[in-house]
């Protein structure tokens, strides 16, 4: 089998993606491998085609455990005999899996770095052939990286002590210069070939919004987007759960994750979130480590990040797909000032004070290019890349500042007029009536307040309120003005020293949407387009027919315990709503349909999409095809896409997702030996029927009619 067969028969994919096709032919001619890859950019595949080809087996060394099973999962669907051996497993559990991976039932073995040490493990690997060992998350092996995991030092020792030299491939997502040469020289790869895909990522669009009402936005967002699945990172627990609050008073499917939670609600959260039972996730930055969930369409940082690197990778977390996805940050002045106040409360013991005082330093520098990028009006891809070492001059045309202009405007005498109306004030009106005043509003309030006999009032009648707010809000960044935070926050005078001296000026951006360069059906643009996403190419009924497989996929999901995306991706789906394949024949031809998921699950998408087929007779389900049968009518095009945009996409299906919350996790799903051995154990113990029906997030009737099954309790 060629990589090519290998990749269409297995993953049902047609063509390799950019630099994938080099790196597994690199493997196998024999040659040891360092490919640094964005996520998303489909670094698995580089080692999982190779281990089918190879002779043996192909270890693959991962520190995260949920990936791990997440990959092993997503492998046993497409029909490939995997395993994994981690901490998650028994003491049985592993000598069994050594046992079958020792008599050929394994292409590929996950195993964590601390098993490399163990007794069973090491007997294990001197008596099969290894082809290969494959290191991810390589940059766990640097000192110099911000995940250093010392475990990940093993690694070189195993290699050497293996009867004979596997090919060695080492894949990361984020690697400096530093970090490299520490993955080149600790893990001594010989003659490597060196991949390095860059970190663009092109579906990802960047955005920074400037905004004090972060709820709001946040809750516009997502009505806007009621089908998609976000992550929406918060720096602190007491933000998650205020706007978790805030979000689930709203109906919203939303679920929530963060430290302060005990280990079985994060893992009831993760799950309702993998499993799209809640597409939306309110989170800390502890979360997202080892999940791969494919369809994340949006990650709205509520709060700056302290680092770069946390931004990328947290940001990186949508569109794994390779749909369209946004990232959005939303940022507000006060946000550097809880991070600078963090800082300065870190705790340094154990370091002496010169080290504690470089860490302070870097992580300033850290804070500063991340306010760098938050405030700059350049293009917000190229900051990214030129932080990352690419350099990147062409603005991307694809970021919220690259389709945003702005002036700047001389704002210095409109402020003083402002410091001037706050002072006749004597800072006991809040921003409301401060704007009425200057701005002369006719209002029974303010006369009420007298407020209308002010020098000031009238004295900015000509500007319109959002500008002055946003001199306000800016005023009261800089300083000048400060705003108490009670629950009726009134302005008073901030420290305005500075705007005695003539110099001083306050210059205020004055943004203007850029109108997308593209004409509307978006064919007239000579420059590169933003990437339109895949249901764009739908019309209504094709996606109310990407809605019933959408369904359909969710129920077998349910069935097999499996996430989503796991059964079929989205892109998948809408690959289906295009091509409407007819037979299992067709079907294969579908993007990510392999022929084991064909066999599994084919006959039920086809039975799908053929009843919905009758169901709509004569709908077209695509664009194109529309616009095939109008004929070449310009008009056809545009009413299509805006009905494929506007109808049919339905709200949030709050009954739906009440039941889902309300029924038990794991109800319904099937019984793994793991889970069955557990269930014995607990039974012996004497657990009650309640506390075991919790432990396995199950129904009391299931947990009773498995006990039967086993005989433990009477029929
Ligand atoms: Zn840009």
């Amino acid at each position: 089998m060629t990589a090519r067969e290998a990749l269409k028969h297995f993953f049902g994919y047609d063509s390799f993606r950019k630099g994938q096709e080099d790196i597994i032919a690199s493997i196998t001619a024999g040659r040891d491998v360092l490919a640094i890859m964005p996520t998303g950019a489909g670094k698995s595949i580089c080692y999982q085609v190779p281990a089918l080809m190879l002779p043996g087996v192909c270890l693959v060394i991962s520190p995260l455990i949920s990936l791990m099973q997440d990959q092993v999962k997503a492998l046993n669907e497409v029909g490939i005999h995997a395993a994994f051996i981690n901490s998650s497993l028994t003491e049985g559990q592993i000598r069994r899996a050594l046992a079958l991976a020792a008599e050929g039932a394994y292409k590929i073995v996950y195993v964590a770095p601390e098993r490399l040490e163990s007794y069973d493990f090491l007997e294990f690997a001197g008596n099969v052939e290894i082809s290969m060992v494959t290191v991810d998350e390589a940059h766990c092996i640097s000192q110099w990286g911000q995940d250093f995991r010392p475990s990940y030092l093993k690694i070189v020792d195993f290699i050497r002590n293996l009867p004979k030299r596997p090919i060695v491939s080492a894949f990361t997502a984020t690697a400096t210069e530093e970090v490299k040469e520490d993955i080149l020289c600790i893990l001594s790869l010989i003659d490597p070939y060196v991949a390095v895909t860059g970190f663009d990522r092109e579906n990802l669009y960047y955005r920074v919004e400037s905004i004090r009402k972060k709820d709001e936005f946040v809750i516009d967002y997502i009505a806007a987007h009621p089908e998609d699945s976000g992550i929406i990172y918060c720096a602190t627990r007491k933000n998650v759960d205020k706007l978790f609050e805030a979000l689930f008073k709203k109906g919203v499917p939303v679920t929530r994750y963060h430290a302060g939670m005990d280990n079985e609600a994060r893992k009831k959260s993760q799950d309702d979130f993998i499993y799209d039972r809640a597409p939306v996730i309110i989170a800390t930055n502890a979360f997202g480590m080892g999940i791969d969930k494919s369809n994340v369409r949006y990650v709205i940082h509520y709060n700056m990040p302290q680092s770069m690197e946390n931004y990328y990778q947290e940001a990186g977390r949508a569109g794994r797909d390779g749909e369209p996805s946004q990232c959005i940050l939303l940022f507000s002045a006060q946000d550097m000032v809880i991070d600078r106040f963090l800082l300065e409360k870190k705790d340094f013991s154990g370091l002496d004070e010169e080290e504690a005082e470089l860490i302070k330093q870097r992580d300033m520098r850290r804070l500063q290019v991340m306010e760098g990028y938050c405030r700059t009006a350049g293009c917000l891809r190229n900051y990214i890349l030129n932080y990352f070492g690419e350099k990147a001059v062409t603005p991307c045309d694809n970021c919220g500042n690259c389709h945003r202009e702005y002036q700047e405007q001389d704002m210095t005498a409109q402020a003083k007029q402002v410091i001037n109306c706050v002072a006749e004030t004597k800072g006991r009106y809040g921003l409301t009536i401060v704007l009425g005043t200057l701005m002369g509003a006719d209002r029974a309030r303010l006369r009420e307040l007298g407020t209308v006999e002010y020098k000031t009032y009238g004295a900015l009648k000509d500007y319109r309120e959002p500008q002055l707010r946003s001199l306000i809000s800016q005023m009261v960044e800089e300083g000048y003005l400060y705003q108490t935070q009670e629950q009726y926050s009134v302005l008073k005078m901030g420290d305005i020293a500075p705007l005695r001296d003539e110099s001083t000026r306050v210059m205020m951006r004055i943004y203007q949407e850029k109108e997308p360069e593209r004409g509307l059906d978006g064919r007239n643009s000579e420059k590169k387009k933003a990437p339109r996403r895949s249901t764009d190419a739908l019309t209504s009924a094709g996606y109310d027919l990407f809605e019933a497989l959408r369904k359909l996929r969710l129920e077998i999901a349910r069935e097999e315990s499996l996430p989503p995306y796991i059964i079929f991706n989205d892109k998948t789906l809408i690959d289906m709503c295009i091509k409407l394949p007819k037979t299992a024949e067709d079907l294969l031809k579908v993007s990510g349909v392999g022929e084991r998921k064909q066999e599994k699950y084919g006959d039920r998408f086809l039975s799908a999409i053929e009843s919905f087929v009758e169901s709509h007779p004569h709908s077209v389900t695509t664009i194109q095809a529309r616009e095939d049968e109008a004929d070449g009518d310009g008009d056809g095009k545009l009413s299509g896409r805006q009905e494929s945009k506007s109808s049919a996409k339905p709200k949030f299906d709050r009954a739906e997702f009440n039941r889902a919350r309300n029924r038990p996790d794991g109800a319904g799903a099937a019984w793994s030996e793991e889970e069955d051995e557990r269930l014995k154990q607990e039974f012996q113990e004497g657990m009650t029927m309640a506390e075991m029906a919790r432990q396995h997030s199950r129904t009391r009737g299931g947990i009773e009619a498995r006990l039967k099954k086993h005989g433990l309790i009477e029929m």
